[in-house]
């Protein structure tokens, strides 16, 4: 549905003198507020702001939020993000005023509750993990990577070892290797072998006394578990270097393996894909990290510890890299999280990877005659499909089958990632979505393929907006609406 007044910003449907609300007439004595306020502290002139009424305003957001797909809304394949549906459970269990009412400046006392879940949630992602030490404090998967990067230079620097490289394969998430520079090291490529998985040579060639971390994701962005994965930890532990895993992938492995057992050092999760918190539109977010024995003194402070006089926050830890976010991170995130792992309980999350490997090789199944998919005849939670020969003998990018997707009532999947695919559409079903579902996706793929090529270069045709220009609006975005200046009165 097009709706042009909905297209225009707030400003442009601002009119002099409309409001929202009206105020009774005052019966009280007035004084020129030119007399109540110091001078120093009065603008020259009123702020810019937009003149609208209360059903312009409601209006404008309500259609605004309409023009979104959403998870709510549509199957949302989106690769590597792991859209699953969020239960809606999980956030009225976090809006119950003895959470939503709480300031992070009580005293602990006054909050022994919460603090016994944020304790809880510790105790749970470390037995997930395999790792002993966890910190709830980083505010995303990105920011997970970089505060644990920061533990691992810590370390390194408290046992006097200097050492500058991270090494990271190229079907990477740019996230890593962004982290690693963000961290001050050096960032050196490890290739993948022609079956996608680390080339255990080039690995071995790089690793030497200046190897600080290799980071992996495990299964990587093609959909793939690496099993030499117990080899490579003993090939980065010979030469003293640590393991990072990258957790984004856990929603294919909960509960069946972890990563502690297979030779990790340290991770992150996020609660945001695998235990289904919202996602997305830069909203809070979480990204706890889970390290070893002789990682945990360096971890962010506070830690919560429990005590024989109740919970308490944990300053009192000198090598520690000290905050990555004020108070204890996202705590309405983090009960998300709680209520969605103790909902599952430790079989309903093997349940859960398990529902996601079985949906992904379904749809797997189901689309490889349409589109290649060059790495793997089977899959975990995810799978990388190729429109390369679509696109020399039809002209038909990936990106062409993602926009016209939208007009199907799909979500696009994820293109043009990871970098060794050509053309590539990552694929991620998820464990929410039933087999109807992934019918009705599948046939809309077989559609699409099926209809003229002038057709898909012009969709989506049935969205507000049908093609922005994506690299201008990264490259340039206007983030300030300049307002027209207004006349003094
Ligand atoms: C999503 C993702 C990240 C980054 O996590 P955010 O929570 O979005 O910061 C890192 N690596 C991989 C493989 C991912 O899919």
């Amino acid at each position: 549905m097009r709706n042009e007044q909905a297209c225009e910003l707030l400003f442009e449907q601002s009119r002099p003198g409309r409001r929202a609300s009206v105020l009774p007439s005052c019966d009280v004595p007035l004084h020129p507020w030119q007399e109540l306020v110091p001078a120093e502290a009065l603008a020259d002139r009123p702020p810019p702001l937009p003149e609208l009424s209360e059903p312009d305003v409601v209006r404008h957001y309500v259609n605004l939020s309409q023009f979104n797909m959403s998870v709510d809304t549509h199957f949302y394949p989106l690769g590597s993000c792991t859209m699953k549906y969020n239960p809606k459970r999980n956030d009225r269990l976090a809006n119950l005023p003895g959470f939503s009412e709480l300031h992070p400046y009580q005293p602990v006392q006054t909050v022994q509750g919460v603090l016994e879940l944020l304790y809880q949630a510790q105790t749970m992602l470390a037995e997930i993990a395999g790792l002993p030490a966890v910190s709830l404090q980083p505010a995303a998967g990105a920011h997970g990577e970089l505060t644990a990067l920061l533990v691992a230079a810590a370390y390194f620097r408290d046992i006097r070892q200097k050492r500058s490289k991270v090494l990271i394969p190229d079907v990477a998430h740019g996230t890593n290797p962004a982290s690693a520079a963000m961290a001050g090291f050096r960032i050196v490529q490890i290739p993948s072998t022609p079956q996608g998985l680390v080339d255990l040579e080039a690995l071995n060639k790089e690793l030497d006394a200046d190897t600080a971390v290799f980071m992996i994701t495990n299964p990587n962005t093609l959909g793939l578990f690496d099993p030499q994965m117990d080899r490579i930890g003993q090939m980065v532990h010979q030469v003293g270097g640590l393991v990072y895993l990258d957790g984004a992938n856990m929603n294919a492995i909960l509960g069946i393996c972890r990563p502690g057992d297979f030779g990790v050092d340290m991770m992150h999760f996020n609660p945001h894909k695998t235990f289904s918190t919202p996602h997305g539109a830069g909203g809070p977010g979480a990204g706890p990290i889970a390290v070893s024995e002789r990682l945990a003194p360096y971890l962010p402070v506070p830690l919560v510890v429990h005590t024989a006089n109740g919970y308490r926050l944990d300053y009192d830890r000198p090598k520690s890299i000290g905050r990555v976010r004020t108070f204890f991170g996202n705590v309405g995130i983090l009960l998300r999280m709680i209520c969605y792992i103790l909902t599952q309980g430790p079989t309903g999350l093997r349940q859960v990877a398990e529902q996601a490997v079985l949906n992904a090789n379904y749809l797997l199944t189901r689309l490889k005659p349409l589109l290649p998919v060059p790495y793997g005849d089977r899959c975990m939670h995810e799978f990388v499909a190729s429109a390369a020969k679509l696109r020399a003998e039809r002209n038909i990018s990936a990106m062409e089958i993602a926009k016209r997707l939208l007009d199907y009532g799909f979500y696009a999947p994820t293109v043009y990632f990871p970098l060794v695919v050509k053309e590539a559409l990552m694929i991620e079903p998820t464990d929410t979505e039933s087999k109807t579902t992934l019918d009705a996706f599948a046939e809309a793929i077989q559609k699409i393929l099926q209809e003229p090529p002038e057709l898909l270069q012009q969709a989506p045709h049935s969205t507000p907006i049908s093609r922005p220009d994506e690299v201008q609006a990264a490259r340039q975005p206007i983030l300030r609406w300049q307002p027209t200046p207004i006349q003094p009165k």
